[in-house]
């Protein structure tokens, strides 16, 4: 009886401390949720899906951030036949935040980044991003301070210095790329005096463990230098990584919409400290889509579906793309340049092919997902002194390797120094000669000396304003059937 008595006292106050803990918890609590992108390269169709997780999560708008990593224009029909405005559109009806200002934003020239900076209803963000005369700063925001739950909030963005060489220069004339690092202090000083609980930062600049050079900034370095940011969502890079360097947290979801990510934020409400950051990974293929994006999609799709479902031809076999070697793809698109242009043989950028063609029937924008810029033909005169620098170049490790017309064949060793690669070069079978002079067919983006390739335009240049990837429409429509690949065996690479 005693003992029964004794039992249930204990009951009774374990289950009161248990409510106590409870009531403590839920009101001292306060849950914080952010959705997040990077690399969505004019994915549409991705953002009704993040509008139903949203929904069906039942996330509370005003505990909520919507933050994208940069690179969200560019790369589809849907998004670039209309400059990009789609993307804005769909970003400003899911009520976005903020983005930072991607090198692909660049695309469509600095005017079109500011017009797109007036439609959205977001901030864009770009601390690093400078630019001479005033044109594009107004609307490219150092930080927002936003009030997300009980928390401050002070989000900045940065774009990896790198983009001076891979935007195409006309469109950066006037812009200037401030060293990511200094910013970032500058940026998180002035947030920390704001007295914001906590610091975010959309980085495109990523981070790559296997094939960025250490002197470049990036994710991983900026956590390092920067400990006081909480979080650092990535862009750029295209990978998909969770790690922590000190107390900050560093994310990035891949690319193309194929993942977007969902970080949970636990907040001591009465001294308004974080003390718990969880970080999920959402698979889009599974999701269904939101009711209010998937109309606006609908809209942009059925507006271009005229123009590029059409079928342009029949591929017998596939047409794969690799950055890093020879690729299939690579060989058909130059053997194409060369023959419309009448040059000794054509070069173009690995990483202006964004991706592969496989076998079956296909449409123009099969060709467009592989060629989205709106790169022209371009010939001109190098003499064979440039032409071996120009393939040093090709394998610095910054950029992919050039992919060369039949007419090249160039054998390097990567195990050599930089700058002495090169071990073999022949145009139409014979060794080249430093001071001979050869023509050349390239595109706007390599001959404007994009990715550091600045001797296209030594001797000469003559864009034929033709678009690449009409050419290699036109080809293919007129052929029909394209029976096999071109011959391979042009980029030799030796290993020891
Ligand atoms: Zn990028």
């Amino acid at each position: 009886m005693k003992f029964n008595f004794k039992y249930k006292k204990l009951v009774s106050v374990s289950i009161s401390l248990f409510v106590l803990i409870f009531v403590f918890y839920k009101t001292t609590v306060e849950h914080i949720d952010i959705i997040y992108t990077n690399d969505l390269h004019g994915r549409l169709n991705i953002l009704p899906k993040i509008e139903y997780y949203i929904n069906q999560k039942n996330l509370d708008r005003g505990r909520l951030l919507l933050l994208d990593a940069g690179d969200f224009i560019q790369g589809t029909p849907e998004s670039d036949f209309f400059k990009g405005e789609s993307m804005v559109e769909l970003f400003n009806a899911i009520s976005y935040t903020a983005a930072v200002v991607g090198n692909h934003e660049f695309d469509f020239g600095e005017d079109n980044l500011v017009k797109l900076a007036q439609k959205a209803k977001f901030c864009f963000l770009g601390s690093n991003i400078c630019d001479i005369n005033d044109n594009l700063k107004p609307y490219i925001t150092n930080y927002v301070v936003k009030n997300v739950g009980s928390v401050r909030a002070g989000i900045f963005g940065l774009l990896t210095k790198q983009a001076r060489f891979i935007i195409a220069p006309q469109h950066i004339k006037n812009v200037e790329f401030k060293d990511e690092i200094l910013t970032a202090k500058n940026v998180v000083d002035e947030l920390v005096n704001q007295k914001v609980q906590l610091i975010i930062c959309v980085s495109h600049m990523g981070y790559d463990e296997k094939k960025r050079p250490s002197e470049i900034v990036n994710d991983v370095l900026l956590a390092k230098e920067v400990p006081d940011i909480d979080i650092i969502i990535g862009g750029h890079t295209h990978r998909t990584y969770r790690k922590y360097i000190g107390k900050t947290l560093i994310v990035q979801t891949g690319a193309y919409g194929e993942k977007f990510g969902h970080l949970r934020i636990s907040v001591f409400k009465p001294i308004k400290k974080v003390f718990r950051i969880k970080n999920r990974f959402i698979s889009t293929n599974k999701l269904k889509d939101g009711e209010t994006l998937q109309k606006i999609v609908k809209k942009y799709v059925a507006e271009v579906s005229k123009i590029f479902d059409n079928p342009v031809g029949f591929l017998e076999t596939d047409l794969p793309h690799y950055r890093d070697k020879e690729s299939p793809l690579g060989n058909f698109i130059c053997d194409i340049m060369v023959q419309t242009a009448r040059t000794d043989f054509a070069v173009t950028n690995s990483g202006g092919i964004r991706g592969s063609l496989n076998r079956g029937e296909l449409r123009y924008r099969d060709i467009y997902n592989i060629c989205p810029f709106d790169n022209t033909i371009v010939k001109t005169k190098l003499t064979g002194k440039d032409i071996k620098e120009i393939f040093e170049h090709s394998v610095s490790g910054k950029y992919g390797i050039l992919q060369v017309s039949k007419e090249v064949k160039v054998v390097y060793n990567l195990k050599e120094p930089l700058g002495s690669r090169v071990k073999e070069l022949y145009i139409k079978g014979k060794p080249v000669v430093e001071n001979q002079i050869y023509s050349v067919t390239t595109n706007s983006f390599l001959a404007s000396g994009g990715e550091g390739y600045h001797w296209f335009s030594k001797i000469s240049l003559d864009d034929t304003h033709i678009k690449v990837r009409d050419v290699i429409k036109e080809h293919i429509q007129t052929r029909k059937v394209i029976k096999e690949k071109p011959q391979p065996g042009r980029i030799i690479l030796l290993l020891e």
